[in-house]
């Protein structure tokens, strides 16, 4: 038997939730999904798979399972995505039985994809609970794309207009339930935390009335 690789089991299984956090390129995204993630202790993060080239920042199994075309092709006949998309030319999805396996034990699921995707999981799981991350300004969001220093500048100005792109589509679909600013990397973080809380303490409440209800009648 393979040792328990994950916080001790809570006892309300109904607490499962699945958290999509979305946002474009240089609006902090990654950073405030590990903070949420070390913040409340039931949580998972959903790895997944793309065909993306593995980058010397990138660590195997961490921040993806890195797939060849060929096998990517292969997961998707087999369909073992919830949801997956083409990003910059590359395809990412999310591992179906690994993340309704972790919602069945009542974790937080926490899953980090772009727009595309958090709009197949709505409409996949409508309990989903959608978070976009929006930068202050679009000139903040193109500076701090620029002081990365990752790309040149035809890739960044690129990566612009599909943040652009990204926040008309998210403002306009259904698949986010709140939105909030990075102006405060401290503060957003706190947000996020804030809301994940207040919506599972919501659920409760409303799983407890409707509980009591069936039991009245
Ligand atoms: P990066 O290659 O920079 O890590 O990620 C590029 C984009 O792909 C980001 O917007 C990220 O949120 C998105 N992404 C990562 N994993 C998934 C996934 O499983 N599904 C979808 N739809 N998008 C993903």
């Amino acid at each position: 038997m393979t040792p328990e690789r994950y916080p001790r089991l809570p006892t309300d299984t109904d607490d499962g939730l699945l958290l999509v956090i979305s946002g474009p390129s240089g609006v902090g995204k990654t950073t405030i999904t590990r903070a949420v993630e070390r913040s409340i202790p039931d949580s998972v993060f959903s790895v997944s798979a793309t065909t993306r080239a593995k980058t010397d920042a990138d660590v195997e199994g961490v921040d993806y399972h890195f797939k060849t075309e060929c096998q990517f092709d292969a997961m998707v006949a087999g369909d073992e995505f919830l949801e997956w998309a083409g990003v910059f030319g590359k395809r990412y999805g999310t591992p179906r039985a690994w993340v309704q396996e972790q919602l069945q034990r009542g974790r937080l699921v926490i899953l980090e994809i772009d727009v595309e995707g958090a709009k197949q999981v709505k409409r996949a799981m409508a309990e989903a609970f959608g978070v976009f991350i929006v930068p202050p300004s679009e000139e903040e969001l193109l500076r701090r794309l620029r002081d990365r220093k990752r790309e040149d500048e035809s890739l960044i100005e690129k990566r612009f207009a599909e943040a652009r792109r990204e926040i008309e589509e998210a403002n306009r679909c259904d698949a986010y339930d709140a939105f909030i600013v990075n102006d405060d990397l401290e503060r957003a973080i706190q947000d996020a935390v804030n809301a994940v809380r207040d919506e599972r303490a919501r659920r409760r409440v409303a799983r407890g009335a409707a509980r009591r209800e069936a039991g009245d009648a």
